[in-house]
């Protein structure tokens, strides 16, 4: 027979004003707050601590602009209008006023960017969840989009901090905002719609505009062969011309890394975007996967190609992957490996040989292959096959995911980013005075 033991109700048998009963709520009560009372414990002390500073600055302000402060508007924690404060001239430290926001409670210093009215008027009914939270200081979008690598957009960013958002997480984007700072640098240079490095013409887009591309490409049957540049290929190019010819061919560069961002920083204009082809991957995986479109991965070492392909199919189960195969098959195997290609019938090939054999490749069998978008990927199967562990997020929004790859491989990489990237900018900077010769 089966035994009944008594459920207790939510109070039990304690009486009200057990401590054990209340111990929960505030738990969550204070863990909740927790990140709001760190910001007026934090705002509070730097205002203590700048007060000279900060009395010295409204002085100037004043004396010069005839006025303490300057007032921005900026919608708020729920769609409540407030003003962010700046001092009003434009002396160094004139952002320093913005604590005062953070005290009386209109901002944090972790949060979604601050938005002007337009701007929120114009965010849709999905991604209202930011207006939940003040805006902040310093915002995931912010740190990753000077970077060049906001490619979930800003909606999503400000949704995924909503919902993990801590106090220590927060101390990190903090940390990680003002180092990413100096490495991609504040200044706003026109974002040409190309880029021109060593003769190499690069298209100047974002990752969602590379993708759409591809895509239409292909629906369009219009080949085309697409490469990805990073300082150490516009070297190679710059020594190889062959390459360099086979880049000022193809339909489509794309800029890949941290080093491009730096060569535009030199030459006075700005990048939209990293977009190189390991973050291109899986996105395009999801679209292909959206589209019924259907991919090949040809290289790397036997088997890499293939586990990166069951990975894929793993996150995107309707994903097509008509085919794969390594990279280190015989010449006499070639025609082969062609055929299998265009027997699968796959629109799109990824091609994993390495710089530049895999573009050398790829241009010289254009007219035989049969996808209709056919790019070179470099080591990318090695990260998504997990041969290679991939640098964490947060040292690729520092801007540092070269050092990581240094570390790994120091062996084949240390020419590449010691010797590479300071030869690959000297170069740059030779090319803006007009004194680079090809
Ligand atoms: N590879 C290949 N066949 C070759 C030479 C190289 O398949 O004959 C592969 C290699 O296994 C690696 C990729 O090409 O997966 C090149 O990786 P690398 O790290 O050089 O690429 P990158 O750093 O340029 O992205």
């Amino acid at each position: 027979m089966a035994r009944h033991t008594a459920i207790p109700g939510p109070l039990g048998k304690r009486p009200l004003w057990h401590w054990r009963l209340w111990l929960l709520p505030l738990l969550t009560l204070v863990t909740s707050l927790l990140p709001r009372i760190v910001d007026c414990i934090v705002a509070g002390a730097l205002l203590i601590l700048l007060a000279p500073l900060l009395l010295l600055r409204a002085l100037v302000a004043k004396l010069r602009a005839g006025r303490v402060f300057a007032a921005t508007e900026k919608v708020g924690r729920f769609q409540v209008p407030f003003r962010q404060l700046a001092f009003a001239d434009d002396a160094p430290a004139r952002d320093l006023a913005v604590l005062l926001n953070v005290l009386w409670g209109d901002m944090a210093f972790a949060g979604p960017r601050p938005l002007s009215p337009e701007e929120a008027a114009a965010v849709p009914a999905s991604q209202s969840i930011r207006f939940r939270l003040r805006p902040g200081i310093f915002s995931p979008y912010t740190l990753r989009s000077r970077i060049g690598i906001a490619y979930e957009g800003e909606g999503e960013l400000d949704r995924e901090f909503y919902y993990t958002e801590t106090a220590a997480g927060n101390l990190g984007l903090m940390l990680r905002t003002g180092v990413g700072g100096l490495v991609a640098g504040d200044a706003i240079r026109p974002a040409p719609d190309q880029l021109e490095f060593f003769g190499v013409a690069i298209a100047n887009t974002t990752m969602s505009e590379a993708i759409d591309w591809i895509v239409r490409r292909v629906r369009e049957d219009r080949p085309a062969t697409i490469a990805f540049v990073n300082p150490d290929c516009l070297n190679i190019a710059y020594g190889n011309p062959e390459y360099r010819e086979v880049l000022s061919k193809v339909e489509r560069v794309l800029p890949d890394g941290i080093g491009i961002r730096f060569g535009c920083r030199i030459l006075g204009t700005s990048l939209r975007a990293n977009v190189n082809g390991t973050d291109m991957f899986p996105r395009l995986c999801e679209r292909c996967a959206h589209e019924n479109l259907s991919l090949f991965l040809l290289g790397a070492r036997p088997g890499i190609a293939r586990q990166a392909a069951e990975n894929m199919l793993q996150r995107y189960p309707n994903l097509k992957i008509a085919g794969s195969c390594d990279g280190y098959f015989a010449p006499d195997a070639e025609n082969e490996i062609i055929e299998t290609i265009n027997r699968s019938g796959a629109d799109i090939l990824l091609v994993a040989f390495g710089v530049p054999k895999q573009e050398l490749w790829l241009w010289k069998h254009r007219s035989r292959l049969k996808p209709r978008v056919a790019m070179g990927v470099g080591g990318l199967f090695d990260f998504y096959s997990g041969r290679i562990p991939r640098a964490p997020l947060w040292l690729r929004e520092i801007g540092l995911e070269w050092g990581w790859r240094l570390l790994q491989e120091p062996g084949r990489m240390w020419r590449r980013y010691i010797i590479g990237n300071p030869l690959f900018l000297y170069r740059v900077w030779r090319q803006k005075i007009g004194k680079l010769t090809l």
